[in-house]
């Protein structure tokens, strides 16, 4: 049904006609393949505005990520957070949330922070581990305070996984590797092909654990 890929990502008008029939073959109701369809546009000038993640948090793409994928699982929108501190605080985790850590620690390294944690037991692991977890604190204490703002800009897979997190809301396990190429070439702003095994791996490592949720909201 999906032909192999041997060239360089299809014209746009082929994959605009290929992915909502795909979406609609998945059993995706009308009205998300509808909020899907037209994401497209506004992920890729949300990514042209954050000057295509490479200055600093993506933030209008973090955002515009979030929205989607609450609309497309029938829930409410976030509110974004913007008074940190609903208290005075009075203990450390007041200020400095392990979750938020945790967050921080699984965007900056793309490791869960259970497998850093355990790192820190091992000798041979220890130092580099340690290490992570003191820049991770205190990142994670500037993004309690200041918000996402404070967070560097992201990592090579970042915004696959924001791409994983909608795809993965319409249609859960239905979609196939190849299919998720078709999808990730006609959704992604990336500019880089992507590839079967890639996103074979990528998605294996994604399920295994559900890595990459923004670090505060
Ligand atoms: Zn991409």
């Amino acid at each position: 049904m999906v032909p192999r890929r041997t060239s360089p990502p299809r014209a746009d008008r082929t994959s605009s006609a290929i992915v909502p029939w795909m979406l609609k073959a998945k059993g995706v109701p009308k009205g998300k393949v509808k909020l899907l369809v037209d994401s497209k546009e506004q992920i890729r000038l949300a990514w042209e505005r954050d000057s295509q993640g490479t200055k600093g948090f993506p933030l209008n793409t973090s955002y515009l990520f979030l929205d989607l994928e609450s609309q497309l699982m029938g829930r409410k929108p976030r509110k974004i957070r913007s008074i940190p501190y609903p208290k005075v605080p009075t203990r450390l985790s007041d200020i400095l949330p392990e979750e938020v850590v945790q967050r921080v620690h699984e965007y900056l390294y793309e490791q869960p922070f259970e497998d850093a944690l355990a790192e820190v037991h091992s000798a041979d692991t220890a130092n580099a581990s340690l290490e992570r977890l003191k820049n991770t604190i205190e990142t994670a204490l500037e993004v309690r305070h200041f918000g996402d703002e404070a967070l560097p800009a992201p990592r090579g897979n970042w915004l696959h996984r924001q791409l994983l997190g909608i795809i993965t809301a319409v249609a859960p396990e239905k979609v196939t590797d190849s299919e998720m190429v078709e999808l990730f070439d006609h959704f992604c702003p990336c500019g880089i092909e992507h590839n079967r095994e890639a996103i074979k791996k990528f998605r294996w490592r994604h399920s295994r654990r559900q890595i990459g949720k923004p670090p505060v909201g």
